[in-house]
């Protein structure tokens, strides 16, 4: 039995169970002050079917229901963070799970359980299990406490999809939002992934929007970097959309 990932672009990306695919934070399309800064490896007409859809907060560049709803199954599941299903109910999804951290979701054989986060906005991240492996999922989040329970709950993580850029917002301060490259180094030496694979880093508003409002800090080379150092034991996998990695047994 083997898992599969493999970026679809930013945080979205496809995890593949033996043959049982879980799209996460899709994004599709872009508008003013959102742009990938990478190729997208899918549209939501050319995905592969889904067993299952999940969503970690109501960001535009995490939760594009508009331009999702352009995929053919909405029975799919779909489960998001608590006070986000209205959105994609509006967008003709029927089969929507709202999660709060520690609920459990169960799909034919997948397991999705969500884990904790914390960002600008209310998220959840997850952990999600089938044909034998465990993967987490980060979506933005920073590097909190909350997330060191997840070890204790899941002790063998095959693979971590990490956030890497540590965003900041001009206006607010600069306040960050996102868990540095550094810091997502120092939260695989807590979770111990076999395998941990950089999200969340291409990335831009525009390069006038990127001078007013954001400040980013962290790349997947300092990425790598940082867990040569921190947690050796993790391989990391610097994956381009379209590129698998496959988690052999
Ligand atoms: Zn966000």
């Amino acid at each position: 039995m083997a898992a599969t990932v493999t970026r679809v672009a930013h945080a979205c990306a496809l995890l593949d169970f033996d043959g049982q695919a879980v799209l996460t934070d899709p994004w599709f399309s872009e508008k003013p002050g959102y742009y990938r800064g990478e190729p997208l490896a899918w549209t939501p007409a050319t995905l592969p079917r889904l067993s299952a859809v999940v969503a970690s907060h109501d960001h535009y560049d995490h939760y594009d229901v508009g331009a999702f709803s352009a995929y053919p199954d909405k029975a799919v599941p779909f489960i998001v963070k608590r006070g986000m299903a209205d959105k994609a109910r509006r967008a003709g999804f029927t089969n929507v799970t709202e999660a709060e951290p520690w609920e459990q979701v169960t799909i034919d054989g997948l397991q999705v359980t969500a884990a904790p986060a914390r960002h600008g906005v209310p998220e959840i991240t997850f952990v999600i299990q089938g044909a034998g492996k465990t993967i987490f999922f980060g979506a933005d989040t920073l590097k909190i406490p909350g997330l060191d329970e997840v070890p204790r709950r899941f002790p063998a993580i095959d693979a971590a999809l990490l956030p890497v850029n540590g965003l900041r917002i001009r206006p607010a301060f600069n306040r960050q939002v996102v868990m540095t490259a550094e810091e997502a180094g120092e939260y695989c030496a807590v979770l111990r992934p076999t395998v941990a694979v950089p999200i969340h880093y291409a990335f831009t508003a525009g390069r006038l929007r990127d001078r007013l409002f954001l400040k980013y800090d962290g790349t997947p080379e300092r990425f790598q970097r940082a867990v040569a150092r921190q947690a050796p034991g993790t391989q990391v996998r610097v994956l381009a959309p379209g590129e698998p990695l496959t988690l052999g047994d």
